[in-house]
């Protein structure tokens, strides 16, 4: 007998054997791309969330996560917030995500990636890559040989660069629509303002904030780091232990996620959190509401942190650095939107943002319904970016 006929009966299997399409309808994922290569020892998974509105854009990140499970949730979640990201900004983007299953520190290397960009070229531009957590500018290069659907390379290759710069004016500005619901008017003037983290983010934003008379206090876990910060700018170095407690108007977590939670919200005096960090609630329904019943103005993270995604974004249209800026500044209006929506229906922000995002996704997924001459391409605006890389 042929090992042929060997191959299992899969028709005797249920539902509750194969769980993956149950977590992919639940959140409404459309493709999820496992990418095997013993070769190289690539082990991918590309997560396309919603094309809507556009091509799925989101960075890969390498982690040595603990199980293909833990893996395949974790690229699950991201792609889907990027497409929230996306939706709420106004690009004509869609959300994904992608996972390498490997250690930063020993597994990379050139096979490796250009493999990777083999898997995301045959994708045909459904789904963009850039870098994220684990990855670094070489890494990116090799993927950059095998595909052209990469975004956030360097300048030098015709890429957009660094994205700190526009990410921190995107939350510089989102700060100060906060600032003019709270105080009535957008200035940050005279505020005391304590930016948890000195990196790249922090840093571009301490000179916008000091340059406006904002009175900084800066915290890094490397001392040193927030001690050049804090020259630089005028401000006050605070032990990294200690920010949650400092006598402040505005809290600017710029470093971690999951840092606001049963306990700080407890330490926190302040009128508003707004930073360049990610997954900044720890649980995003229970502490959006903690936070509201402490009257503290919250600014979701994936808004207020999208100048990171506008840049790369502009990437694809031909990269302008002040053309990004001024893309970026536009968060200011979003944050606004979200304060009046949420004050009105009573509600969060990160809720709000939420309810904007779906019904940004739900209009323009209408509007494509309506036929296009647009010849070959079907209207997606998401394809006048694949349109001008061809
Ligand atoms: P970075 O690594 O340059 O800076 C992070 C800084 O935080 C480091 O100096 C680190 O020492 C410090 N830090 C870590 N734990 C800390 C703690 N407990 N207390 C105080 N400081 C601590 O990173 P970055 O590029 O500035 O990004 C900062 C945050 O913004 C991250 O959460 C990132 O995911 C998010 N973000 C960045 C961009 C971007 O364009 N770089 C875009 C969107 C979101």
């Amino acid at each position: 007998m042929s090992s042929r006929t060997a191959t299992p009966d899969l028709s005797e299997k249920t539902d509750t054997d194969f769980p993956l399409f149950d977590q992919l309808q639940s959140y409404e994922h459309e493709q999820v791309v496992v990418c095997s290569d013993p070769a190289s020892g690539l082990k991918a998974i590309i997560a396309i969330h919603d094309t809507t509105l556009g091509p799925a854009l989101g960075g890969v990140r390498m982690w040595p996560y603990e199980n293909e499970q833990q893996a395949m949730r974790d690229v699950l979640r991201l792609s889907r917030g990027m497409t929230y990201k996306a939706a709420i900004s106004g690009l004509n983007l869609g959300g994904g995500k992608a996972v390498i299953i490997g250690d930063p520190h020993k597994d990379k290397s050139e096979k490796l990636f250009r493999a990777f960009g083999r898997y995301v070229d045959s994708l045909g531009g459904r789904y963009l890559t850039a870098e994220d957590v684990g990855i670094e500018l070489q890494d990116m290069e090799w993927v950059h040989m095998e595909t052209k659907f990469v975004t956030g390379i360097p300048k030098a290759l015709g890429g957009s660069g660094d994205p700190s710069p526009v990410t921190a004016y995107g939350v510089y500005m989102g700060m100060k629509a906060c600032a003019r619901k709270a105080y009535g008017k957008d200035s940050l003037e005279g505020k005391k303002i304590a930016i948890q983290g000195a990196g790249h983010v922090a840093s571009y934003l301490a000179e916008h904030l000091n340059k406006e008379g904002a009175e900084l206090f800066i915290s890094d876990i490397y001392q040193e780091k927030a001690e050049r910060l804090a020259e630089k700018v005028n401000g006050h170095v605070v032990d990294a232990d200690n920010i949650f407690e400092v006598n402040m108007d505005i809290f600017s977590p710029c470093a971690l996620g999951g840092i606001v939670n049963d306990k700080t919200i407890g330490q926190l005096r302040c009128d508003i959190i707004a930073g360049g960090a990610n997954n900044v609630l720890e649980d995003e329904d229970k502490h959006g509401e903690m936070l509201r019943d402490h009257d503290i103005i919250y600014a979701p993270d994936y808004v207020i942190n999208a100048g990171g995604i506008i840049n790369i974004s502009s990437e694809l249209e031909g990269y302008d650095e002040d053309r990004a800026h001024k893309k970026a500044s536009r968060i200011y209006d979003v944050m606004l939107n979200i304060l009046t929506y949420a004050e009105e229906h009573d509600i969060t922000t990160n809720a709000a943002s939420n309810i904007l995002a779906e019904q940004r996704i739900k209009e323009v997924g209408h509007i494509h319904s309506i036929y296009s001459s647009r010849s070959n391409l079907s209207g997606r605006p998401g394809e006048i970016y694949l349109r001008d890389r061809n």
